[in-house]
């Protein structure tokens, strides 16, 4: 119920439903709220479901990742660097990202600070090509997806370099019009789940996504998830 309420924005009544819980709220309640918190920026909430998550699983690295990401988007530097400092402070590395998509019963893997992928220096190119045909069609990059205080330049770089793009990208050059599928460990950014959608409608191709969270299907510059995930 909190997860239905919040997700929809009705972020006062997950509160209160939260409130008046017959039951204590466990980790999976407070992460719900968390998680509606970041969709509907809502610092205020969030601050009060991290404070309740942190003590109940000190050690997942999600949710001081979506605390990141939220005091990132709201230019806050300082509680960035705060939620920085906690993480080093309890030894929390976040999650290492991989995303992986199978060409001719090969396995490809892309991973942030990993081995660079062999033909990385096609992919990149085709990757700049492919991000100023969806800027035609109106997909502007989500700059909040960087968790770094650096110019807009720098960040836009950084977009480029998620995994799931590097993955959808080689699909696109390897293969002519089958359905790209491409598996990732952690949630899809919604940077790079604009950009699928874009992908599907500009090169009229479907894309399967499977991330940490939950499954996408990006056909015709819409998802299957409605935008919730
Ligand atoms: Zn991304
Ligand atoms: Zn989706």
């Amino acid at each position: 119920m909190a997860d239905l309420l919040g997700r929809a924005g009705y972020l006062d009544e997950a509160w209160d439903f939260i409130q008046t819980m017959p039951i204590k709220p466990d980790a999976s309640v407070w992460g719900a709220m968390l998680g509606s918190c970041r969709i509907h920026r809502n610092i205020e909430f969030a601050e009060i479901a991290a404070k309740k998550l942190f003590k109940l699983e000190p050690y997942n690295s999600a949710n001081y990742v979506l605390m990141l990401s939220l005091y990132a988007m709201s230019n806050r530097w300082e509680d960035v660097d705060r939620i920085k400092d906690l993480m080093d402070t309890r030894g929390i590395k976040p999650r290492q990202v991989w995303s992986w998509i199978q060409i001719d019963q090969r396995v490809n893997l892309f991973s942030t600070g990993g081995i660079p992928h062999q033909d990385e220096g096609e992919i990149y190119y085709e990757l700049y090509q492919l991000v100023s045909d969806l800027k035609k069609f109106g997909y502007l990059p989500d700059l909040n997806c960087v968790y770094q205080n650096t110019d807009e330049v720098e960040k836009e770089k950084m977009l480029l370099s998620h995994t799931e793009k590097l993955a959808i990208t080689y699909g696109l050059i390897k293969t002519s019009s089958a359905p790209i599928r491409v598996i990732k460990n952690t949630r899809i950014c919604s940077d790079c789940h604009t950009a699928a959608k874009f992908i599907s409608l500009v090169r009229c191709r479907e894309i399967f996504l499977r991330d940490g969270v939950r499954f996408h299907h990006f056909k015709a510059g819409k998802c299957s998830c409605n935008d919730y995930w």
